[in-house]
């Protein structure tokens, strides 16, 4: 499959990884868009979050807790981050592999509220 997050969770694109296990990948995201900017991917692949069924959502739970630990490991648990899912056109998604963003290490900016 031509999908580039599979080939960075093979290794056949190289990437800086962060942390890894059997399901996930996290590796730094090439145009940071904050001090500190990871990628959470799933090994297996999910073309976005419309796209996850049955166990894919024990998955995306293994994600969130990965990015917990992430997140501590980095330094930016305690002053906060942001973590999100963009999916689809409206969402600005451009790599049709399910991922999240892990940003933090600055105040971001209110998105919504
Ligand atoms: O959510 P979205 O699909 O827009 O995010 C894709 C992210 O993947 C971008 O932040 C981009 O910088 C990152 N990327 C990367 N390594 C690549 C290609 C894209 O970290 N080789």
């Amino acid at each position: 499959m031509d999908c580039l997050f599979c080939k960075i969770a093979e290794g056949t694109i190289p990437s800086k990884r962060v942390f890894e296990n059997d399901s996930v990948l996290v590796f730094h995201d090439i145009q940071p868009a904050a001090p500190t900017h990871v990628l959470l991917i799933p090994k297996k692949h999910i073309a976005s979050m419309n796209d996850a069924e049955g166990d894919d959502f024990a998955l995306i739970g293994e994600l969130h807790r990965v990015a917990q630990q992430v997140a501590r490991d980095l330094g930016i648990a305690d002053s906060g981050y942001r973590l999100i899912n963009n999916c689809g056109r409206n969402g600005e998604q451009t790599v049709h592999h399910l991922h999240y963003h892990l940003l933090g290490g600055t105040r971001l900016g209110a998105l919504v509220g």
